[in-house]
Order: C-alpha cells, then structure tokens, then sequence
C-alpha cells in the first residue's frame, strides 16, 4: 500500500504506524575500520557548517586509498566484504540489490570532503544516501562509494526569523517535530522517515504547496560540496547558478550538507473523503478532474485506488473553516451518490510510515484528466486489482504559478501528479507487478512529458532531458562545470554538457 503526501486522509494526527523501519542500516562497531574519531551524530547546532576538528587539504589528499580512507573520518566506515555490510547496503526499496566498493557514515563535512576527493581521484562514483527511501535505490549503487548521511541530522527552528535548519541526513520527521514544536511548518511530504535533501532537492510533492510552493520553493540557502572538494553556500545571492540546479535538479550537483527553509504557521485541514470502490472508476476520475480544474490555492486534492479497496476521492480546504465548509459543498455536490467522510487534520510528524518493501512505480504529470488518460488509468485500476496502487495529487496554486524557468523543477502549471505502484513479496509476483507499471507508464505518455523524478524508474538520459524539458539544456551546463566527470551519477542523471 503506497502513502503519499497526496494522500490527505493521511495528515489526521494518530495515525497507527507500521512496526518496521530502514532508517539505520544495521551497523555494529566491530564491523568498521575506524579511526577512533568518531563523533556522535549529536555535532552541536550549526554544525553542518563546521568541521569538528579543523584539518587541512594535506589531509585530504592523503587518502590514497580505501584503508587509509577509512582511517581519515570521524564517521564509521564499512568495506565489501566486512561482516554488517550485507545488512548495511539495504535500502528502503528492497528490488535493489546493490554491491557498494564501500560505505562512510559520514558525520560532518570534513568526511564529506574525504569520501568525496577519494571518488575524485580514484574515478570511484560516489552514491548519496540520506533517508535511503529513493524508489529507484539511488542511496547506494554497484561499485560505489557510499556517502551515508543518516548520522548527519541536527535540526534549528529560529523563530522570530521564521527559518529552520537541517544537515544533509535529516528525516522529514526529524524536521516537523521540530517546527510544530514552534508552531510552525515547511511544506514536506507524508512519510517521516522518507529524507529532507532527497524530496527538496528533486522538487517534492508536498502538503500545502498550494498556499506556500512545494518544498524546493520554499529552499531559501544551503551548502554543498562539490566534485572538487569546495564547501559552498548557495542562496539568492550566493553562487545562484547552482542554487537554480538544487531546486529540482536532485542530488546532482554534490553532497549537501545544509538546508535552510522558510516557515508558516501551521493550519488546520478540512477533509472530505469518498469511496468509490471498484464501479465507475473511470466516471468517478472525470469529476474529480473537473473539480481541480480551478481551485483556491488553500485547495488539496488527490484522486486514490487502492489496491485492495478500490478508488477513492478526497479533498482537503487549509485554514478557514467556513470558507472549507462552503468550498467543500461543492464536492458533496458532485458526488452526492456517495457518503462523504469529513474530518479535519493538521500535520503530524511521523505520517504514514510505509514498511520497506520491493516495489516497482513509474510516474506522469497530467495538465489535466482527459479523457484518455482517465480511461487508461481506469483500465490500469481494474487490471492492477490486489496488487497495483495508483495515486493521482493535485499540484495548483503558488507551486504552479512559479515561473518554469525560476527553478530547475519542471512541474509548473496546474496539474496532477500521478504514481503509479505495485509491491511484492514473493519473488514469483515480480514480474508481475514490474509489468503492470510498465504497461500503463508507458500508456500514459501521450498525456505526459513530464513526470516528478522521485516516482520514476532508473531512467535513460532521454527521459530526462524530457522531464525536464527547457531547464535541461542549463542543468547540462551547471552539471558540467561542477561534476564534469559525472561522479555523482547514482541519481536521474544530467549529463555534462559544456555546450548545454
Ligand atoms: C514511503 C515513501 C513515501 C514518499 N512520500 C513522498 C511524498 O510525500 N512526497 C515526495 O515528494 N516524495 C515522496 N517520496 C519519494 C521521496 O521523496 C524520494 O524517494 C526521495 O529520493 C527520498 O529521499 P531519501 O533521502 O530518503 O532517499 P535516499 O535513497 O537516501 O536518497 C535518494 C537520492 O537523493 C539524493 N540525495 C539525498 N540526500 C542528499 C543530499 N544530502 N545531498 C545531495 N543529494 C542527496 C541523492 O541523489 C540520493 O541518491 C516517498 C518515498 C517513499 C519510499
């Protein structure tokens, strides 16, 4: 069962939670070459910005190879064929399988720049784990060396400025909790545990984009290590070029290890929720894609089939509760054969925690709900019955009207994103579930160029240069001047071109 922020049944604050999570990959002590240097993840606040002891580019420099390497950090650091490394190169998406050369938890940026200078030198490619929830696996890759940022979380919330602050490592859960805790919120995605840097920097489908932009519009400075070993502050006025790429381009740019966002106050969801089972799918879609056609910018809304229960509908009004009340007559109106559940909710750190699985997903961004599209995703309903999940969120207002050429990310315009997703347990189903995404992405595509990078398969490079359409001549750009050897390619990768 896939959640997403989309899903606004999910915001209601207890929800029950799954009992499993892959936030930590299972490290033991004895199982690392360490130099004895290692700092808790407790770094003090700012510590993004600070190395903990001042070391020089000597240093650096030093690490010709992978023992002395792991000598060097602070952090722990795992080899192929260590005992921990089988269980430590899981990530949350379990149909990748992959076989890192190593992995450096790495604990401040001094390790950052050491892993980073290693792949350097050695043309080893370096694969950035945060959240390790990538769908495609990203977090780690076959004969790579893994930059694992999961021990590299401090959280600051200054208040009267209206800003938070996280390293490179932190979970959405890790941020919210501290937010609310000030009464404020950043627009972020449903799942705790799913990574800040991995959703902002690839754009994110996000609660409350509408009022506020989604999560990369409301990136306001961050800092980030480039193929050349410079820490970098990137912002308005700083280094803008890549500040443009950060905000959608994901995690091709280098590692980064500070991210700053602007701040709202928090405010309450008015829901509504119809079931609609598994009759007139098709019909059920075209009137919710009337309904989203025009909407106020305090509007959330997401189209749902399940596989287990069928399709479902529900909006959601932020704020005002008779402006929701009277907005919200409109969907009962539309779909007056059917109970409409309300409620209301505001955001809960934790959301929904989906357990790791194998699952296969695929993605397409509608400017609308044609005809056609809504007959294949209707068909795709009925086919994927038991086992194929599909999500459709409406992306409006704020987040829409930025300009498409302001930041790297390409979904601009009113729209719908859809994630199409089958999980499996049994290696027998694989195919199975692989093909059922295949078939209806692929059917898709005459509706959509575009779709959101972060629901997509490992992609070729021509998927790419679509998705991202007139922002990818000038991300080929930036990609080559900062990371022209293309070391950090463990991601949907822009190639270098000079020429853009
Ligand atoms: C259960 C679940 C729910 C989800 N819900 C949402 C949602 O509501 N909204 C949404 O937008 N997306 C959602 N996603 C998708 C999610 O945003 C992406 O999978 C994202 O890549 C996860 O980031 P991560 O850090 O957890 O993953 P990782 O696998 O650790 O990282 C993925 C890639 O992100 C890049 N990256 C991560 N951290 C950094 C960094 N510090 N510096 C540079 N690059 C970095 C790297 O390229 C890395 O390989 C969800 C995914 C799952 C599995």
């Amino acid at each position: 069962m896939l959640y997403l922020q989309t899903d606004l049944a999910l915001l209601t604050e207890h929800q029950p939670l799954t009992d499993y999570r892959i936030d930590q990959p299972h490290w033991t002590r004895r199982d690392f070459v360490n130099a004895g240097l290692a700092t808790a993840c407790a770094v003090a606040l700012g510590a993004c910005a600070h190395t903990s002891m001042p070391r020089g580019s000597a240093a650096i420099g030093a690490a010709a190879d992978l023992d002395d390497l792991g000598q060097s950090l602070h952090g722990r650091f795992l080899r192929d064929g260590s005992p921990g490394y089988d269980g430590a190169r899981k990530v949350w998406n379990l149909a990748y399988d992959r076989h890192p050369l190593a992995m450096a938890r790495c604990v401040d940026i001094d390790d950052v720049r050491r892993c980073v200078e290693f792949g350097r030198r050695h043309s080893v490619p370096v694969a950035i784990r945060g959240g390790g929830h990538s769908y495609a696996g990203f977090g780690v890759a076959d004969g790579a060396l893994q930059v694992d940022l999961g021990a590299f979380t401090t959280v600051t919330v200054d208040q009267g400025r209206r800003v938070a602050s996280v390293c490179g490592g932190t979970r959405i859960r890790e941020l919210l909790t501290a937010t609310l805790a000030a009464g404020l919120v950043t627009p972020m995605g449903s799942c705790g545990s799913v990574g800040v840097a991995g959703l902002t920097l690839a754009g994110g489908d996000t609660a409350g984009r509408g009022l506020y932009g989604t999560a990369c519009d409301n990136l306001i400075g961050a800092q980030l290590v480039t193929a050349d070993g410079a820490v970098l502050e990137l912002g308005p006025q700083q280094n803008e070029d890549l500040y443009w790429a950060i905000r959608g381009g994901g995690g091709n740019f280098g590692v980064v290890t500070r991210l700053d966002f602007r701040l709202y106050p928090v405010l309450t969801s008015h829901n509504a929720h119809f079931e609609f089972g598994w009759s007139g799918i098709g019909e059920a879609m075209r009137a919710f894609g009337g309904l989203v056609r025009e909407t106020p910018d305090e509007v959330r809304a997401v189209f749902a089939v399940r596989a287990e229960t069928g399709a479902s509908a529900t909006c959601g009004f932020l704020g005002d509760p008779a402006a929701a009340a009277a907005y919200l007559e409109k969907w009962r109106a539309a779909f007056r054969r059917f109970d409409a559940k309300m409620s209301t909710s505001t955001p809960n750190p934790e959301g929904e925690v989906w357990a790791s699985t194998s699952v296969a997903v695929d993605g397409a961004f509608l400017e609308g709900v044609s005809d056609g599209a809504a007959g294949v995703l209707a068909r795709a309903a009925i086919a994927g019955r038991g086992y194929g999940d599909i999500l459709m969120g409406l992306s409006s207002g704020v987040a829409a009207r930025i300009g498409m050429t302001d930041t790297a990310y390409p979904l601009r315009g009113t729209g719908l994103s859809v994630i199409l997703s089958s999980e499996w347990t049994r290696p027998e189903d694989r195919a199975r579930s692989q093909q059922w995404v295949a078939e209806y992405g692929t059917a898709l595509r005459p509706w959509a160029h575009r779709a959101y990078v972060n629901y997509i398969p490992p992609s070729p490079p021509e998927r790419i240069r679509e998705i991202y359409g007139v922002n990818y001549p000038r991300l080929a750009k930036i990609k080559a001047r900062y990371d022209s050897g293309n070391l950090f390619r463990s991601n949907q990768n822009i190639l270098p071109e000079a020429g853009g």
